[in-house]
């Protein structure tokens, strides 16, 4: 592998009518992909890929916005489903208060839950944090000094990428990156050592320059990958083969 996608969205709707052509693309690259869960039906759709086709694993979890719907018999599924051995990973969890889309009390206490569940298990997390962080931060200092995860997509200021840093956790970073309003965002990617960055799409969302508006799809992280190399001052070839160790290492992937 030369790539490694950490966040897509495989199962979304926007790729049904050409799973099979898109996935064929990332193999001709040699990218792996890993495709994220954020609803028990996409955590078993996600499962469904990964064992479907080759350098595709998946995590499992149930996304903030869909907190309301996180009880005993989801996170018994959850459980579950992270026993397939191609699950990786728990996510993508977490908080979001900009779409608040379930109620804050329910975001909490469904990512205390599946942050439990990921510790339990010794899974990596997969991290969604928007307008959150206080509480985010938060609730992960009280369930340990150190993880073992990703923030995914990030997107603040140096200052942030060195909390999340300290608390053993790996930065995602995507298309956003080469949006040409988020210069704070460039400016903390300098500072953040390259042996902690995972690259990701969060496809079919948040496609790089130069296809912003179209689809995003996993091939599209050589964008972002070629933007942190240009920041860094190394070459595009350093930055996939770094990153992609990282989340061989990171996830404890193997053939
Ligand atoms: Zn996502």
């Amino acid at each position: 592998m030369k790539w490694i996608d950490s966040h897509a969205h495989l199962d979304d709707r926007a790729f049904d009518k050409d799973r099979a052509a898109m996935i064929a693309r990332c193999s001709e690259q040699a990218m792996g992909v890993l495709t994220i869960g954020s609803s028990l039906r996409s955590s078993h759709e996600a499962v469904r890929l990964a064992n479907r086709y080759r350098n595709m694993w998946a995590t499992v979890g149930i996304h903030p916005h869909n907190a309301k719907f996180v009880d005993e018999a989801a996170l018994i599924e959850l459980r579950e489903l992270a026993g397939d051995e191609l699950v990786v990973g728990i996510g993508e969890i977490g908080l979001d208060y900009y779409r608040d889309l379930s109620p804050r009390e329910r975001q909490r206490q469904a990512f205390v839950q599946q942050l439990a569940l990921a510790i339990e298990l010794n899974l990596p997390i997969c991290l969604h944090n928007r307008e959150s962080t206080d509480d985010l931060l938060a609730i992960l200092k009280n369930a340990g000094e150190q993880h073992y995860g990703v923030v995914h997509s990030f997107l603040g200021e140096g200052v942030l990428a060195e909390e999340f840093l300290a608390l053993g956790l790996h930065l995602g970073i995507g298309g956003p990156l080469t949006f040409p309003k988020n210069d704070v965002l460039r400016e903390a990617v300098k500072h953040i050592p390259l042996d902690r960055i995972l690259l990701e799409t969060d496809c079919p969302y948040l496609t790089p320059v130069p296809y912003r508006g179209r689809r995003n799809e996993p091939a599209y992280v050589r964008y972002v990958a070629e933007e942190i190399a240009r920041l860094k001052g190394v070459s595009v070839e350093d930055v996939a083969r770094q990153t992609t160790e990282n989340s061989i290492r990171l996830f404890r992937l193997s053939d």
